[in-house]
């Protein structure tokens, strides 16, 4: 049974941050740290890793993406989510700072998945073929949007007793090579719903889902094994009254709250020691019924909180902390997914809007 693996990300000092003296925390090792709260009083975290500010991207990748995808090709679902407050360093673990022509180093999570995917199907030795394709969504104002159609910009989901929770109607693209695996991306990337905080300039204020399925074939026998990767870069974490929002963006913000707070009563629930066999309210939110297979069912989770390092940040890079704590302690259940080809017809046919609705449990 493993649990959800849980990292803490600290980001460098940014030019703002610049002429602070001190950092609020003190790192012990790769696993602690010392974090200094309001009062200066010391707290020590533990997590499965920590990041600090001088940790590489390369890094981050081999310790949160390889096993879990290594493990997608032993057809178990993978999950990794970046979590934090905006300006955190989320897209950047995600994304990097751009998806097209980045340089080796500060290539994010996204292009190096992609890339170890397809490096992972070259060094096959013939007893499969592949599929790989993708899917990019993101949730906006509880709606969940197609970023390779946005004429689909309510989809509606799904539960398939094999696949987990699929997203009915979803564009599924279809990759072929690396360089247009990064362009569909990078079109999905543009597409997202961005508005200006006075937090961070640019902030996205919609979590981004990116789904990948891998799919192979026996040449042989033709049995078929499935494995799904979601990667989701979630929307800031902080308290609305913070961002100086009004109006709409209120609204939106409320919205994301909405779905990071039901993320938060799902984890609670999960972990709460009278919660045993208790219901866990993952249909409170897209967010969390997205994730319902990753954080309680057949998956392999990774969390990544991601944090400023400053003492300006340290009520919100706390709150990210203790939700990190918190999810530590989820257990989670992956199991493979092996299955004849009449299984897998049916998340085609999920796909391709068929009104056989008899794999539904809803
Ligand atoms: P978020 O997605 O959490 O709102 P970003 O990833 O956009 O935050 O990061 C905010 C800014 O900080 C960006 O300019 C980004 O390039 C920079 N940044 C974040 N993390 C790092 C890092 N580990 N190293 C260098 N720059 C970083
Ligand atoms: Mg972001």
């Amino acid at each position: 049974m493993a649990n959800v693996t849980v990292c803490a990300r600290f980001r460098p000092l940014n030019s703002r941050e610049a002429d602070c003296d001190d950092l609020c925390i003190r790192g012990l090792d790769a696993e602690s740290f010392i974090f200094k709260d309001e009062k200066d009083e010391e707290l020590k975290f533990s997590f499965d890793r920590v990041f600090y500010p001088e940790s590489e991207q390369a890094e981050v990748f081999e310790f949160v993406a390889l096993p879990i995808i290594k493990d997608v090709f032993n057809a178990v679902n993978g999950t990794i989510i970046t979590y934090g407050q905006t300006g955190a360093g989320k897209t950047y673990s995600m994304e990097g700072p751009g998806i097209v022509n980045c340089d080796e180093q500060n290539k994010g999570l996204v292009p190096r998945v992609i890339e170890e995917l397809f490096e992972t199907t070259r060094a096959s030795d013939g007893a499969f073929n592949y599929i790989i394709t993708l899917s990019m969504v993101e949730i906006y104002m509880e709606k969940i949007r197609d970023l390779f159609d946005l004429s689909k910009d309510n989809i509606q989901m799904k539960e398939h007793k094999v696949l987990g929770i699929i997203l009915h109607g979803v564009t599924e693209v279809t990759l072929e090579n690396l360089e247009e695996a990064l362009a569909s991306i990078s079109s999905g990337v543009s597409s997202r719903a961005v508005g200006e905080t006075q937090m961070n300039m640019a902030s996205s204020r919609s979590h981004c889902v990116y789904i990948f399925t891998v799919k192979q074939e026996a040449t042989t026998d033709k049995r078929i094994k499935f494995g799904k990767l979601i990667l989701v870069d979630l929307a800031g974490s902080e308290k609305v009254e913070k961002t100086g929002a009004e109006g709409r963006v209120l609204e939106e913000a409320k919205n994301i709250n909405k779905s990071l707070s039901a993320l938060g009563n799902v984890v609670n629930a999960m972990t709460s020691p009278l919660g045993k066999g208790s219901h866990i309210p993952y249909r409170d939110s897209k967010l969390t019924r997205i994730l319902q297979d990753a954080l309680g069912g057949n998956c392999r989770t990774a969390l990544l909180c991601c944090c400023s390092p400053s003492p300006r940040n340290i009520s919100e890079s706390l709150s990210t902390l203790r939700f990190g704590a918190r999810a530590r302690h989820i257990k989670a259940f992956p199991r493979v997914n092996l299955k004849e080809d009449k299984s897998i017809k049916k998340h085609e046919e999920a796909h391709s809007l068929s009104k056989d609705n008899s794999y539904e449990r809803t």
